[in-house]
């Protein structure tokens, strides 16, 4: 089968073609950053225009890379939620008016089910059962993938997600929006050591994270400072993001341990940072496990993610989301393995 995904909840329009047997055929992304970076955020009125604006030419453009003609898809796939409403709707209608013309079905898809099936878009990648850490702008979770739409929490954020702390201290750095990359830009010329912040709630058991704290952490710190140069940013960029990295680490070391498994994933867009993806490798090297990560394009908001959890659950016979209906709230706990669905 061939399936066009639709990503449009948040800043980024992706547009990506996948085929049952193939893979992935073509992708395309389109993101805002540029038209929201002087709100130092994402507007969601201005996101959801643009993406009426991109989606089209996008899908066309996937069209035409792959050779595909519209007649041949199987089904469209589009992210249902959860995500801005505005910005859902766009992906969602459009998705929906394609497949009525064309008489196919159209699959509402769990966004985070997408970026965490993003790790099959790799050669290399692994069957369920298998630990993932779902680290982005608005989630961290440990899961237990058990099968398609088996997911086991073993543990979440209680405050702020990874990635909206690397960007609320990018920004209290002063660091141009969306700070998460530009942190770990700047991280790389810091030197360890010369701050340390805590890792959160490592000292006690379980797989629950807590990283707002840090935030205020690095805040005093540089306050601190008589003398704010850049080397120290620096300084102290490198000690919240090896704070962050390791407690991570130490967390998804214990999700191997509880689990017996020796399978990780890592999804979601902090997935895309080095010293996380370096750290991890390690310690999957210390325990005789394996990790294994989408491309950096492929942790952060994309179509591919969604052509595929898509082509999933067309695969699997669960064609039960095809209302056109968008869930800005939509916790991943609900969501069954497709023979619970139909
Ligand atoms: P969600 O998927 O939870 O709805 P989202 O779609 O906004 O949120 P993603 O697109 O998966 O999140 O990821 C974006 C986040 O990843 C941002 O917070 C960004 O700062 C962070 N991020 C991206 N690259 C890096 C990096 N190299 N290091 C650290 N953080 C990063
Ligand atoms: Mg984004
Ligand atoms: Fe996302």
């Amino acid at each position: 089968p061939l399936v066009l995904g639709i990503e449009t909840s948040c800043d980024e329009t992706g547009v990506a073609l996948i085929d049952g047997r193939n893979g992935l055929l073509a992708h395309a992304l389109h993101s805002q950053i540029a038209l929201h970076a002087d709100y130092g955020g994402v507007v969601p009125e201005l996101a959801s225009r643009d993406h009426v604006r991109k989606l089209l030419p996008l899908v066309h453009a996937v069209l035409d890379e792959a050779g595909v003609d519209a007649g041949q898809l199987s089904a469209v796939a589009y992210t249902a939620g959860p995500g801005l409403v505005g910005a859902l709707l766009v992906g969602a209608a459009t998705a929906r008016a394609f497949a009525f013309g064309l008489g196919i079905p159209a699959i509402g898809v769990h966004h985070m089910e997408g970026h965490l099936l993003a790790p099959a878009l790799e050669a290399e990648h692994p069957e369920p059962p298998y630990v993932a850490l779902l680290v982005s702008g608005g989630h961290s979770m440990l899961i237990e993938v058990r099968a398609l739409g088996d997911y086991h929490l073993l543990g979440e954020t209680l405050d702020d997600a990874a990635g909206e702390a690397f960007d609320k201290t990018a920004k209290l750095l002063g660091l141009p929006y969306p700070g998460g990359p530009h942190l770990a830009k700047l991280a790389e010329t810091g030197r360890p050591g010369r701050f340390r912040f805590s890792r959160p709630m490592t000292d006690r058991p379980g797989l629950d994270f807590s990283f707002s704290g840090l935030k205020t952490q690095v805040l005093l710190a540089w306050q601190k400072q008589d003398q704010q140069d850049g080397q120290v940013r620096a300084d102290i960029a490198r000690g919240f993001e090896d704070a962050v990295v390791e407690t991570l680490a130490i967390k998804c070391g214990r999700a191997l341990d509880a689990t017996g498994s020796k399978a990780l994933v890592v999804a979601g867009g902090v997935g895309a940072n080095r010293r996380l993806r370096a750290q991890l490798a390690e310690l999957a090297a210390s325990c005789g496990a394996r990790v294994y990560f989408p491309r950096p394009a492929f942790c952060t908001d994309n179509g591919a993610m969604i052509a595929l959890a898509g082509l999933r659950r067309f695969q699997a016979g669960d064609l039960a989301g095809v209302d056109i209906g968008v869930r800005p709230r939509w916790p991943l706990s609900e969501l069954r393995p497709p023979a619970a669905a139909a």
